[in-house]
């Protein structure tokens, strides 16, 4: 049986710069003009073709024999801020700012927190976000009395948007 294969970008923000089209590589904003050109091709299908089928249906894979995620925990990984910059986790807090020892960096202190809180969000999505929890996260640099202020003000901003709980 004749194979055509063919390399398909779905993430529609995706963008390959290309010396020349290529026939086999199917960019996103191609992806729709290419399924209807299949769905328009003419074709009879036979026994062997759904025997076929069939196999290939039954080789699909749910899970990704590729995925490369390693076990975590929140007990053993390294605590406190990063940098938004270089990602090392040398920070000063002084007045309101967060400043990496390492690049220079300078970041409101709410803005550090708010990047942690997503941080934690990301990596533990089960996880209930509490003071205490961000207080930790952070390395316990920041004060519980800012980090509730903050998941406060974050809430009321994202509460309609998506799933977002936090207990004092
Ligand atoms: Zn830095």
């Amino acid at each position: 049986m004749p194979i055509q294969y063919f390399v398909v970008f779905i993430n529609p923000e995706f963008t390959l710069y290309l010396p020349k089209p290529h026939k086999s590589i199917i960019l996103p904003t191609q992806v729709n003009p290419f399924i209807r050109k299949l769905a328009a091709t003419p074709a009879k299908l036979t026994a062997s073709d759904k025997k076929l089928a069939d196999l290939l249906m039954s080789l699909h894979k749910e899970e990704d024999p590729y995925s490369r995620l390693t076990f975590y925990d929140f007990s053993i990984l390294e605590k406190g801020i990063v940098s938004s910059c270089c990602r090392s986790l040398a920070i000063v807090i002084s007045d309101g700012f967060c400043t990496c020892t390492k690049c220079g960096y300078k970041e409101e202190i709410d803005s550090a927190v708010l990047r942690s809180i997503e941080e934690l969000r990301l990596l533990f999505p089960d996880l209930i976000i509490t003071t205490i929890g961000v207080y930790q996260w952070c390395g316990e640099t920041v004060s519980k009395k800012t980090i509730r202020r903050v998941l406060k003000q974050s809430s009321n901003t994202f509460i309609n948007k998506r799933r977002w709980s936090y207990f004092e």
